[in-house]
């Protein structure tokens, strides 16, 4: 059975069992603080079993890309090492929404694997929760039961609370859950070790498939329990161990889920992948893994950068290149050239890398050629703190220099241990761990928050979004809590009904009030400081006040008022985005994507997929037709609910990486023109935008660009500004017809008098310098060779103009020593010449010179042994420190 055919099976037995088949999430998790990336099938249905709002059926089933690098599931440094463990993979799973429950998910689970599948029944194991007297959680009887009369007594493992008790965070939904093992070992191996035993022990050919959770429990804040009114499944399978198992391999690297992958990299690399434990078998299968986390990454939206979900990527991309360079010498960019592949085997099941090939292809490029050049200057690095180590007589690389190397260089601890041990040497383990533990520990520090319990204070199932037909609404509060972060308490108050907008696709949360009401009483009014989503919640951060909780219980009602003027601006700029949108696939081509965007009051800005910067004359065609649509006045056509198939039809423009459900909004300012799926507001005509300005065009990151403008208000004070800058400069230059042209002859004017400056100073500093000639004074010395000594205050316009003055007197006068003082705008300043001969015979130093002369006009200075120069701060010891000088060269 191919793994096409494995996934297909899935979904048509699940389909068959009533299940709604859904799409997968993209890889990056919107709108959840807990989480970076989806890590599991039930993370986009976290708000059903939070009972934040009602899925679209109460059976569901579907293939979820997870990714396990960061946070509570990381699995990043097991990959390649072991052979059953991803970065990237999918999740196969089911799930009941209140609806079936355990025995259900137990038989259904039982009749895929043996039946469908056709798995060997002796081969399987299954575990149940054990109980927890501390929690005081029971010994999982009904599963028990159920499985019982299906695999056997003997075939059941009791599972402790790490392996068998599943929660969904601190607090919130939990409950038991029954794992399903499989052992592939060879007959031989398992006449002589069961299975059982092997069972959650590490052994890479027994091995958990799949994990059935039967949430019934919900953790409170101070970590008690109480029954889930509704009780709920949630199953997960990982595909590539599934498909192991059914094409009875001995390692997920070896089904047809990888075999493609690895078939190139072997062509790449020159050599056979063995499926073995030496390092140049793990680093094929650490690429092949990586590829596709970096790939579907990507292609959902994200790019390496220096932060967050982006920088995790680059980690994983950095890790896959350097096993490449270190491994297989792969010097070369090789892991852009593994896309086509994926992107060819995934087309069918997640068609967004296939659509953007093209562009993942280049940015892993990029990203591969920066990264092999940071490898090399870190090798290089690292020679010289090894050869600083020879001098000392040590053999250890201190722990901070790996840490150093690690967070700088992006030099895994591990390559700086593997080119230390080639050159005889070793790294400080313990001090390195040291180091990056510290690090943790501040950025998680930085990063804490602490949630309170909801308090509940009205029952709703469902919380109504009005803010698109109005303002204001009556509604009431459903429950509020306050949690800790890093800005300190923030209050969240939930409304069933709310006009305010949460932050989401770009655009920003309103603001605005609520106004609180007891009976026809108005008791007090809150001021919105912003609005957000968390899953999808509309969570209303209100400002703290005395006596806020019985505030909030007293009324039982509210008055939600959001901020419209401010609103209106931030629609201006959103239809905005969807003009410039277009006009720019209009000029630079249809590979425009949308990669980003803000939607403010104050501004937009909009990120998009070009590799090469936007020219200007390209910038003023695109302003010109974002303009022109404004002036046509487009009527806006806003569509609700539309089914998503009907909205491609319509050819709307889906970004990646966004998760649509199965009813769309539609955005259209003329169908010919633009029509995106958007849940954000707009203007009702395009003329209400009044005026699109750019502000900015830059790069964001390999094949990324980014627009900034302003629209309406923000543009007409734009124009303003700039429009009282030419009238300015035109009052300063007496109205000239042509403000440009006036300036240009001024900066002429101003050149061509700067030269005739220039000539009459150099006339000048001429006529000094003969006037000088004269009082040159001749010494004879008495103790050594005579020379010429010529002391005096002089009259130049600069320091350099000195300097000059003092050069060209030694070209003429032999052996000469000189000190000349000038009074420059007001500061004095001395220059000291002496020549060699004095040099020598008096050991004298035109530097040591002039800092004893300086001293008199409160300055210092120095230079060379034949020449000085210093300036200073007090012009009345001007003629004293010439004085000193001729004392000093007499
Ligand atoms: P393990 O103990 O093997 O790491 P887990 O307990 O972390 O597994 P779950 O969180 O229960 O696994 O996930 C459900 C299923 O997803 C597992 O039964 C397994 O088949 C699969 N799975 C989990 N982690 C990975 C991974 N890193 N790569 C591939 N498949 C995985
Ligand atoms: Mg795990």
């Amino acid at each position: 059975m191919t793994s096409h055919e494995i996934r297909r099976h899935f979904l048509d037995f699940f389909h068959s069992k009533q299940h709604l088949i859904v799409q997968s999430a993209p890889l990056v998790a919107k709108n959840d603080p807990t989480l970076m990336f989806n890590n599991s099938g039930m993370a986009q249905f976290k708000d059903f079993f939070l009972g934040n709002g009602t899925p679209p059926a109460r059976r569901v089933a579907d293939t979820q890309k997870c990714l396990r690098v960061s946070g509570k599931h990381n699995d990043l440094e097991d990959v390649g090492f072991d052979t059953y463990h991803h970065t990237m993979f999918e999740m196969l799973g089911n799930w009941s929404f209140g609806d079936y429950f355990k025995k259900e998910a137990i038989t259904w689970a039982w009749e895929l694997l043996t039946d469908v599948y056709q798995l060997p029944k002796d081969r399987l194991y299954v575990s149940v929760f054990q109980g927890d007297e501390k929690d005081g959680v029971p010994f999982d009887q009904e599963a028990f039961d159920l499985w019982k009369p299906i695999v056997g007594e003997d075939r059941i493992i009791y599972g402790n609370k790490k392996d068998n008790f599943w929660e969904m965070g601190d607090t919130g939904p939990c409950g038991p859950c029954s794992e399903i093992h499989v052992d592939l070992r060879s007959p031989e191996e398992v006449a002589s070790t069961p299975g059982k035993n092997l069972v959650n022990a590490d052994h890479p050919q027994v091995v958990e498939i799949w994990n059935l959770v039967f949430m019934q429990f919900n953790r409170k804040a101070d970590s008690s329990l109480e029954p889930l009114p509704a009780r709920h499944v949630d199953t997960g399978m990982g595909f590539e161990r599934l498909c192991m198992a059914i094409q009875q391999k001995k390692s997920n690297y070896d089904t047809d889920v990888f075999s493609g992958t690895i078939k190139v990299i072997e062509e790449l690399a020159g050599r056979k992948y063995e499926a073995g434990t030496g390092m140049s078998d793990v680093a094929m299968r650490v690429i092949a893994d990586h590829i596709r986390a970096v790939s579907f990454a990507i292609s959902d939206g994200l790019v390496p950068s220096n932060a967050k979900a982006g920088y995790v990527i680059r980690r994983i991309l950095r890790r896959a290149i350097r096993y490449g360079y270190s491994y297989l010498n792969l010097a070369e960019p090789f892991m852009s050239k593994l896309v086509p592949t994926l992107a060819d085997q995934f087309a069918d099941v997640f068609p967004e890398l296939n659509a953007q090939r093209d562009f993942v292809t280049t940015v892993i490029r990029e990203e591969e050629i920066s990264f092999l050049r940071t490898l090399g200057s870190g090798l290089g690095r690292l020679d010289q703190i090894i050869s600083d180590l020879d001098g000392k007589g040590t053999k250890e690389i201190p722990g901070e220099t790996v840490f150093e190397l690690n967070d700088t260089f992006g030099f895994p601890a591990d390559l700086t241990a593997l080119i230390a041990r080639e050159k005889g040497l070793t790294i400080d383990e313990a001090g390195f761990q040291k180091a990056l533990k510290e690090q943790k520990t501040r950025s998680r520090k930085d990063a804490t928050s602490s949630a309170g319990d909801w308090i509940d204070l009205a029952e709703t199932d469902r919380v109504e979004f009005v803010g698109y037909d109005q303002p204001e609404a009556y509604a009431h509060i459903v429950k509020y809590r306050r949690i800790q972060n890093k800005q300190g308490t923030q209050v969240q108050v939930v409304l069933d009904k709310t006009p305010f907008y949460a932050e989401s696709g770009g655009q920003i949360g309103d603001t605005g009030v609520l106004r609180l009401f007891a009976g026809s009483d108005e008791i007090g009014m809150l001021t919105v400081l912003d609005t957000k989503k968390e899953n999808d919640l509309t969570i209303h951060i209100v400002e703290e006040v005395t006596g806020l909780d019985d505030l909030l219980t007293e009324a039982d009602s509210v008055y939600a008022v959001i901020n419209n003027a401010r609103r209106g601006l931030i629609s201006s700029n959103h239809s905005a985005t969807h003009l410039l949108h277009s006009a720019l696939r209009e000029v630079l081509g249809k590979h425009v994507a949308q990669k980003g965007s803000y939607v403010g009051p104050d501004a937009l800005r909009f990120d998009f997929s070009h590799f090469s910067k936007v020219t200007d004359e390209q910038l003023a065609e695109v302003e010109r037709i974002v303009n022109e649509k404004i002036r046509e006045n487009i009527k806006l056509d806003e569509k609700r609910n539309v089914p998503i198939g009907q909205a491609k039809e319509l050819g709307a423009t889906a970004l990646f990486g966004e998760k649509y459900g199965d009813f769309v909004r539609v955005i259209t300012f003329d169908p010919t023109y633009s029509v995106e799926l958007c849940g954000g507001t707009h203007v009702p005509a395009t003329g209400h935008i009044g005026l699109f300005k750019f502000t900015g065009e830059g790069s964001v990151s390999t094949g990324i660009r980014r627009i900034e403008g302003k629209t309406s208000a923000g543009a007409e004070a734009l124009v303003n500004e700039q429009m009282a800058v030419v009238s300015e400069l035109k009052d300063l230059l007496k109205a000239p017809k042509d403000v440009v042209k006036a300036v240009q002859a001024l900066l002429d004017e101003r050149s061509s008098l700067q030269k005739q400056v220039d000539a009459l100073q150099n006339e000048k500093v001429q006529q000094l310098k003969n006037q000088l000639l004269d009082k040159i004074e001749s010494m004879n010395g008495t103790a050594g060779p005579s020379h010429s000594r010529l002391v005096e205050r002089v009259d130049v316009p600069s320091a350099d103009a000195l300097k000059q003055l003092a050069y060209d007197l030694k070209a003429k006068v032999d052996n000469l020593a000189l000190v000349l003082g000038a009074d420059i705008n007001g500061k004095p300043q001395l220059a000291v010449m002496l020549p060699d001969s004095l040099i020598q015979s008096r050991n004298l130093n035109a530097g040591q010179v002039i800092k004893e002369l300086a001293k008199n006009i409160k300055g210092g200075g120095g230079g060379q042994p034949f020449f000085a120069t210093a300036g200073g701060t007090d012009l009345s010891g001007l003629d004293a420190a010439l004085a000193q000088g001729k004392e000093l060269l007499s």
